[in-house]
């Protein structure tokens, strides 16, 4: 049987002499594991369907549940990105926040569209900032939405002592003390992020990235490792 689909390129696996195991984010199959064969050869004709970040149409051959690749015709292949060692840190964490909230059978083509919107935007504006956008809407996607408006508890302004939630991930006020202190520039800074009033910061850049990175871990109990990294660059 033959599939057609759009889908981005999360994560290869190098097999064999000249083989690679590829994750790919299908539109229509969700996250699934396919076989590349001889793109490790020099001149490959498939060989930059391979390459990190790839968004393209890949024709899909299965046998017995198992993918190959048999054609592919590019989107995009993001190659700013990958000339710039920040910038590919950045799309890497897109790549990895896909993976880690892609269990198994589940499609998302929402969130496939977030994340490749998501590294055309690195291409040119501030990575970390676009990284931030990506994982608040890929949180909303996945059904563990942000929440940055008025304290839920009590329904009073957030002012400058408040408090973050985890297993809400509701932003609570200082009366109601609920999760953990955050800061002012974070909130400032997440409020900016999904189109509101606030300010932009390296500091609430920085640790609206660390929170986030808490909550992904907190809601989907992986590692979010690359996302670790690269905080420490920033
Ligand atoms: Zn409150």
């Amino acid at each position: 049987m033959e599939l057609k689909t759009d889908a981005l390129l999360l994560r290869t696996t190098d097999y064999g002499e000249n083989d690679k195991m590829v994750t790919l984010f299908t539109a229509e199959r969700g996250k699934i594991g396919v076989a590349m064969k001889g793109v490790k050869k020099a001149g490959a004709k498939l060989r930059f369907a391979a390459q990190p970040f790839c968004f393209a149409e890949y024709v899909l051959a299965e046998r017995g549940g198992r993918y190959t690749v048999t054609a592919a015709s590019l989107h995009d292949g993001f190659y700013p990105l990958r000339e710039d060692v920040e910038r590919y840190y950045a799309a890497a964490c897109v790549c990895e926040t896909c993976d880690a909230l892609l269990l198994d059978g589940i499609v998302n083509p929402t969130l496939l569209v977030r994340a490749v919107s998501a590294l055309k935007e690195m291409e040119g504006a501030s990575a970390p900032f676009a990284l931030v956008k990506f994982l608040l809407s890929a949180l909303t996607a996945a059904g563990y939405p942000v929440s940055a408006g008025d304290c839920p508890a009590c329904g009073n302004k957030l002012g400058e002592k408040l408090y973050f939630d985890l297993s809400s991930g509701s932003f609570f006020c200082g009366e109601c003390a609920v999760g953990t202190p955050a800061s002012p520039s974070t909130l400032s800074l997440i409020r900016l992020a999904m189109g509101e009033k606030g300010e932009m910061t390296a500091d609430g850049v920085r640790r609206a990235l660390k929170m986030l990175r808490a909550y992904l871990v907190y809601q989907t109990e992986e590692k979010f490792s690359i996302l670790g990294e690269y905080i420490k660059t920033l």
